[in-house]
């Protein structure tokens, strides 16, 4: 950094290379005080237009300041002199990969968390807390950096990831962070120990389940609303040193969830260590169809295997299981074992083994492989959703079999989570059902717009998505959810609303915190 407060309370000093930046744009007041605390010196267009972009691609905002903290009390300073505005708002931006501006500060200022740095520590939890290892990370830190250091260093890992891990501790513990290991292990906010939290008067708190709980569940899934996450302690285990990946492929949907459901309530020992799962096209689209299922080049997919009469979506069961090398001889047929009572499509099965590190690093390739064509830089009019299991046959037909049967130029992710892996306390909303599903529709969009489709028309889809939820009354919840009005929010949070608004009112009353999730209005 360095924007820091003396004594006084001012903020006295950046350093020489712009680590606070200011656009020319703000309100008079807003310019006032930063004019005042002498912000506006390392003005920056390019770090400012930036903070006003995120990875969907969909939203604009245009900030009054980027700051880059280096420390919790830097954090606690800017939310301070937003608090001594009229009208400032602050929002962390952890690596900018929403959807819709949901780190984005209009006419605020944003925090660039990746400036808090990579810098982790092993700690040890106490022999009432069970004395195990954990690590302490900044909520910058990108999880690909929890990864590299907590294997390379000490041979462990956290137990619950996200399908891609570039992206950071803050950003995922502010929604939920799910892949193929929570159904065992729970979400990513399962899987913390304690957090550090500015909260909006800039008071620095530390939190857990034990000590402030309230503040600790409602940041976990909080949407940012609570506090500023600077640190998290994460648990680690043992890791393995390699991975079983397999891909099994079905042609009805009734036994691809009946499989994934009886796999993800198996008890540990008999089980898969990772289950995911996506629908694809019944069809040879390079994108979008049968291509997009094999491990390697080297076992192509075989449409002769389809039974005739399938319909127009294929459903592709992803499970993997850990194993280390002097138990190789014995994987096949652990696998073997856990494979045989399956009902996919014999003949259809795709395997590759690689190394664990490699196998949690897997859509990082697949960015690679986006950034090479162009798709990683267009929007992205993504939308998760989680559905009930009593509902997501008819999300099959509804959704899957007709308003996608052409796919969406990406992946469409369906497959199985447990609710009781999911801490009721925490701010995240999820279905009433024992059984939902993560729905994630994830567009690339020059390819879809290559069959005429454009940002707003893909938009318009998700729309017609979530209305087709609502109107066959499905038991739903949008995951990483956006909406506009009060009454959306008041609908999504449901019996947890009147909690949602409580918390926001103890711990940001002015909601100065993440205005970007359009929540809540800034008072004075
Ligand atoms: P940002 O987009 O920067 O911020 C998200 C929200 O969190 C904002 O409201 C922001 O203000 C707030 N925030 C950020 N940092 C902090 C902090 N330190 N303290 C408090 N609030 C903070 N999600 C999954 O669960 N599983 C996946 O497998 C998965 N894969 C993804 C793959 C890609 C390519 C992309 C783009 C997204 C994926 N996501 C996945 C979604 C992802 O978890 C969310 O978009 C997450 O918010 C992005 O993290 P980020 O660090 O970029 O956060």
């Amino acid at each position: 950094m360095i924007a820091y407060l003396d004594q006084q309370q001012q903020l006295l000093a950046l350093d020489g290379d712009g680590e606070a930046e200011t656009s020319a744009a703000g309100s008079d007041d807003d310019l006032a005080v930063l004019h005042a605390l002498d912000l506006q010196a390392a003005a920056d267009p390019a770090a400012v237009a930036a903070a006003g972009e995120d990875f969907g691609g969909i939203a604009r905002a245009r900030p009054v300041a980027v700051i880059r903290p280096a420390t919790a009390d830097d954090v606690a300073a800017a939310i301070l002199l937003a608090a001594r505005s009229p009208r400032l708002t602050v929002a962390a931006r952890g690596n900018g990969h929403s959807i819709n501006g949901q780190a984005m500060a209009d006419g605020g200022l944003v925090l660039d968390m990746r400036s808090l740095g990579p810098t982790m520590e092993l700690v040890r939890t106490s022999a009432a807390g069970g004395g195990c290892p954990a690590v302490d990370v900044p909520g910058g830190a990108l999880w690909e950096e929890v990864l590299e250091w907590a294997v390379r260093r000490h041979g462990m890992a956290p137990p619950s990831w996200t399908d891609y891990l570039r992206l950071t501790v803050g950003g995922t513990l502010s929604n939920g962070g799910i892949s193929g290991q929570a159904f065992r292990h729970g979400p990513q906010i399962a899987n913390v120990l304690e957090l550090e939290v500015v909260i909006g008067n800039g008071e620095r708190v530390v939190c857990s389940a034990a000590a402030r709980p309230d503040l600790f569940f409602a940041t976990l899934g909080g949407l940012g609303q609570f506090g500023v996450i600077t640190r998290a302690r994460v648990p680690l285990l043992l890791v393995p040193c390699m991975v079983k990946w397999i891909r099994v492929v079905y042609d009805r949907f009734e036994e691809y969830s009946r499989d994934a459901e009886w796999l993800v309530t198996r008890p540990e020992p008999a089980a898969f260590d990772y289950v995911e799962g996506f629908a694809f096209v019944n069809s040879a689209d390079s994108v979008n169809g049968w291509p997009s299922v094999p491990l390697s080049p080297d076992s192509p997919f075989e449409p002769a295997r389809i039974p005739a009469g399938s319909g127009p979506v294929l459903y592709c069961l992803e499970v993997a299981l850990h194993f280390n090398h002097h138990e190789r001889d014995a994987i096949d047929q652990r696998a073997g074992g856990l494979l045989r009572p399956l009902r996919y499509i014999r003949g259809l099965e795709f395997a590759a083994e690689l190394p664990y590190v490699d196998f949690l690093s897997r859509v990082q390739r697949a960015e690679d492989a986006a950034r090479a064509n162009g798709t990683w830089a267009t929007p992205h009019p993504w939308l998760n959703l989680l559905v009930a299991s009593s509902d997501i046959a008819d999300f099959d037909r509804n959704v899957f079999k007709q308003i996608l049967k052409h796919g969406i130029g990406g992946p469409m992710l369906v497959y199985p989570l447990l609710r009781s892996k999911w801490d009721p306390r925490t701010s995240v909303a999820v279905p009433e059902s024992e059984i939902f599903y993560l729905v994630a529709l994830l567009r690339f969009s020059h390819l879809a717009s290559s069959e005429g489709g454009a940002a707003a028309e893909l938009v318009a889809q998700n729309r017609e998505i979530v209305e087709c939820c609502r109107a066959n009354g499905y038991d739903f919840k949008l995951y990483l959810p956006h909406y506009q009005s009060e009454e959306d929010w008041a609908r999504h949070f449901g019996r947890d609303w009147p909690r949602f608004v409580e918390r926001k009112a103890r711990y940001d009353p002015l909601a100065i915190l993440a205005p970007g999730q359009k929540l809540f209005s800034r008072s004075r």
